[in-house]
């Protein structure tokens, strides 16, 4: 994997990339179904101009995600401090728990959730993570642990190889409710996405290995069942939105 960012990478990659079935592969983590391209573009390695006049003949998603890109450089035109505050300002002002031993058990995939410790496990492995994770990695560290959503910013900034200060700090307002979008208040469940986006868990037992003779439910539900041999849940997801939501209100 780490093959994937050697110089030249991305022309191959431009080449033999399906864009036409993104639309269906790109939620799948499990799948090699997004483009990848994002440390060319963020170094500037490969030209936003070039590569939309190419995927526009292919894939009306795939121009849709670009189309976020520049909303969110928008925004930072907009708002030049959103790197740090919240954009929406009933959202400013709240009192983040930033338990220290939660912190460090997310930043070292320990949490007892598969999905999340994956993520982070892919994210230390290749300094990348698939967007669908990183959604629920961020919603977990904001919703579930109480974390203040700087601290995860700071965490991406350090381990993504694709980082750009823009897109991070719009997805991670994005994912913690407090940034553009209209949706008051977006729960991810984890136990709900993975079911839903890695079903068979070929994500989970790819960065987790010593999970791979477990039950695909089983993973997915690590407060149901104790999955042997593995971390216990270091919060219980249902308690902690109930109190998040108390948190916000
Ligand atoms: C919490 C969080 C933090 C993120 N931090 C970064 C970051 O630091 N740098 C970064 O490049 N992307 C970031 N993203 C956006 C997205 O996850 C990545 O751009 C994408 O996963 C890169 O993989 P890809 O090139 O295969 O994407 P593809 O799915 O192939 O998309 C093609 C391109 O579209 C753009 N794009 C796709 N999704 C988004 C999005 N949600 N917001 C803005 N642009 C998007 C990217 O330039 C991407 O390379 C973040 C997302 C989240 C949820």
């Amino acid at each position: 994997m780490a093959d994937m960012w050697r110089a030249g990478w991305h022309t191959h990659r431009l080449q033999f990339f399906d864009f036409r079935k993104y639309a269906v592969t790109r939620d799948y983590p499990y799948l090699d179904g997004t483009s990848k391209l994002s440390p060319y573009i963020s170094l500037g390695i490969l030209s936003i101009r070039d590569l939309f006049n190419y995927a526009v003949e292919f894939s009306e998603e795939f121009v849709r995600q670009l189309a976020w890109r520049e909303f969110y450089y928008y925004l930072k035109n907009k708002y030049p401090w959103m790197r740090n505050m919240e954009i929406k300002s009933r959202m400013r002002n709240i009192r983040w728990e930033n338990d220290e031993y939660l912190i460090n058990a997310f930043k070292e995939g320990k949490t007892g959730y598969p999905i999340v410790d994956a993520g982070i496990r892919q994210l230390k492995s290749e300094r990348w993570m698939h967007n669908r994770v990183r959604l629920i990695v961020a919603n977990f560290l904001v919703k579930d642990l109480h974390v203040d959503w700087r601290i995860g910013e700071d965490f991406f900034k350090k381990n993504l190889i694709d980082y750009d200060e823009t897109l991070n700090v719009g997805n991670w307002q994005w994912s913690a409710s407090v940034g553009v979008d209209p949706l008051p208040l977006r729960v991810f469940n984890p136990m709900r996405q993975a079911e839903k986006y890695d079903p068979l868990c070929e994500y989970i037992k790819k960065y987790i290995p010593e999970l791979r003779d477990l039950d695909h439910k089983e993973l997915h539900d690590p407060l149901k069942y104790r999955l042997k041999g593995y971390y216990e849940p270091i919060v219980n997801h249902y308690e902690r939105i109930k109190k998040f939501k108390e948190m916000i209100s």
